[in-house]
């Protein structure tokens, strides 16, 4: 498998915790908050690490690092997803534990936020590995999750099935079910309709609104680029052509494919989903380009939904689109965004842009600990009412306070946590 193409993922993970850093201290500087709860935001509450062994199928054991951070629970028990992957580190679950917080808080879900992960390749487990790998890990995490505290869910690496996993395991400790410790369940054991799809949908929902204000609504012509088919990139492209707009060029690890005229992309899902990589996708009229030629293609809207650290200073001059959708978390270094800014390309931030998977996940919580259960009009409903007032906060701190959306996203959901620290008051 070729993972050269995208990023070094070395480099985007160890950056990732730099660059959340750096977008909270651009954030605060426009805020008038003291010091002291300033300081309290910057840092994770807790962090936890676990070295756990798992027998392998030839009979060895291995020893695997495991992580889960929680960056802030003022207000809410906190919420993310555990990611499995080689370049998983402490950095980089700080860096998206506390972008969850602040997605969370601009959103308005009443949670805080956290991450997990462990470093391995999960495409190297067999299935066996893997659930005994999960189930040891959710045993480990066993004193710091739980349906009022700390709720995890899918992320790189992982899916239902891993929720699966966990909830059972976690359930068999406490003797009874408690499908509530995770999101992104299956269905028939307390799952959401539409939590699988929820992320790429809010991905096209918040571009379609972008498009709007900006007066592109076209759907015909918007021609759209999308980098990664995973979860993400390939449910956002799916919702993108129901919806009339064409996508132009889309990748996985091993590369990329583009056609002017726009991609089949349902049998694109049905290829990939067969167990096939995007390289050896051959069709007349697609032409085949590396992951960074892809983002520099000619296209209106691109969506980044794989990595973090992908739009850098090497790349983010020769960007073609004019709007930018965060599908992925961090895809933008700081200095990459001065550049977008100075060149008018809007970045639509990865704490609005995704925020629908954390807020579908949201309502499978609600489901769960009512017993009862919505359906699928109605999550696409509240999906789109949560994700657009959402955007109107974030156009109307852009147009009050004239900042940049990420800034503006983040100084709403900052201000935000800060306020409720503050309510609470410092205890004892
Ligand atoms: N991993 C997803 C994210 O980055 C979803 C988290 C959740 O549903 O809790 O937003």
């Amino acid at each position: 498998m070729v993972l050269d193409t995208l990023m070094a993922p070395d480099f985007a993970s160890s950056k990732a915790y730099e660059t959340a850093l750096a977008q909270f201290d651009r954030a605060v500087s426009f805020l008038d908050l003291p010091d002291g709860v300033v300081e309290f935001m910057r840092h994770p509450k807790r962090e936890y690490t676990v070295y756990f062994p798992v027998q392998m199928d030839n009979g060895d054991i291995r020893v695997f690092t495991g992580y889960r951070v929680h960056h802030n629970i003022v207000l809410g028990p906190s919420k993310g997803g555990i990611r499995y992957s080689p370049h998983v580190t402490l950095d980089e679950v700080r860096a998206l534990a506390m972008w969850m917080t602040w997605k969370c808080a601009l959103v308005g879900l009443p949670y805080g936020g956290a991450k997990g992960g462990v470093v391995v390749d999960p495409t190297k487990l067999s299935l066996r590995e893997n659930e005994s790998l999960t189930r040891r890990f959710a045993s480990e995490l066993t004193p710091v999750i739980n349906p009022h505290g700390d709720i995890p869910a899918p992320d790189m690496g992982t899916n239902s099935q891993t929720m699966a996993w966990i909830m059972d395991t976690y359930s068999m400790t406490m003797g009874y079910s408690v499908p509530a410790v995770v999101t992104g369940k299956p269905l028939n054991i307390g799952g959401s309709e539409g939590r699988e799809e929820a992320t790429g949908r809010g991905v096209i929902i918040i571009m379609e609104e972008a498009l709007k204000r900006k007066g592109l609504y076209d759907k015909g012509a918007v021609r759209i680029v999308i980098q990664g088919f995973g979860n993400v990139g390939a449910h956002a492209a799916r919702y993108a052509v129901e919806n009339g707009f064409k996508v132009v060029g889309i990748s996985d690890v091993s590369g990329g494919v583009y056609a002017a005229e726009g991609l089949d992309i349902p049998a694109l899902y049905t290829f990939t989903r067969d167990g096939n990589l995007l390289s050896s996708y051959d069709h007349p009229g697609v032409e085949h380009l590396s992951n960074p030629e892809l983002l520099e293609v000619d296209c209106d809207v691109l969506i980044p939904a794989a990595l973090e650290g992908q739009i850098t200073e090497r790349n983010a001059g020769n960007v073609k689109a004019s709007v930018i959708v965060e599908g992925a978390n961090g895809p933008t270094t700081p200095i990459a965004d001065e550049i977008l800014r100075s060149r008018d390309v809007l970045v639509i931030p990865d704490v609005l842009a995704n925020a629908g998977g954390v807020t579908v996940s949201y309502f499978e919580w609600v489901q769960d600990l009512q017993n009862f259960f919505w359906d699928e009009v109605e999550i696409m409903r509240q999906l789109k009412r949560i994700l657009l007032k959402a955007y109107d906060r974030v156009a109307e701190y852009c147009e009050t306070r004239k900042l940049d959306m990420r800034t503006a996203a983040q100084v709403y959901a900052i201000e935000r946590v800060a306020r409720a620290t503050l309510t609470r008051g410092i205890y004892p």
